[in-house]
């Protein structure tokens, strides 16, 4: 199995910092279509994403879930099911071993559900998940999308290359330019 790694804020859904309510989620434009053919092109669709404003207070684990049904309610119109959200809830400072850019959310996941991660990848605007994918071994993808070009601006050379696109419509090329002969 081959999976396709989602950031959430910025990538999944439009920027907002420390969103705390379903009303707030937005799609970006685009972004349904998109992650449709990923889907009919065999990835899983799985999110992963820090959610520090649960260890700071800002919000709860149920608030988030509830956001999460919305942002799953809202792909599933597109026909677009995600296989799994996975989250860390932790900040800095409580030193866990899931917050990207560690990669043990993906290890984790791809153990259970035998994901070979060299044919994944991982799409996110911030540092932090270009290097949770390096670490997990899966292709990285930059977003320019959220706090993308921010990013990009201070990008230090990784050892392996980063695809980067504008948003999640153009990473289809990806996808598409594997089916040319
Ligand atoms: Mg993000
Ligand atoms: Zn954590």
């Amino acid at each position: 199995m081959k999976a396709l790694f989602l950031d959430r804020d910025g990538v999944t859904i439009d920027y907002i910092p420390y969103l705390s309510r379903p009303e707030q989620v937005s799609l970006p434009e685009g972004a349904g279509e998109a992650l449709k053919i990923w889907q009919d092109e065999g990835y899983q669709l799985v999110i992963v994403t820090n959610q520090s404003g649960i260890s700071r207070g800002y919000f709860s684990l149920e608030d988030v879930e509830e956001i999460h049904q919305r942002i799953v309610e809202e792909y599933r119109s597109f026909g677009v099911e995600f296989a799994d959200i996975l989250i860390c809830p932790h900040q800095p400072s409580d030193n866990c071993q899931c917050r990207k850019p560690s990669p043990y959310l993906l290890l984790n996941y791809s153990e259970k559900e035998n994901i070979d991660l060299s044919q994944s990848w991982f799409m996110g605007d911030a540092p932090s998940d270009i290097e949770c994918a390096i670490n997990a071994g899966c292709q990285p993808v930059l977003l320019l999308t959220g706090r993308g070009k921010e990013t990009q601006e201070k990008l230090p050379n990784y050892k392996v290359s980063i695809s980067i696109f504008e948003n999640l419509s153009d990473t289809l090329d990806l996808v598409i330019s594997k089916k040319r002969p």
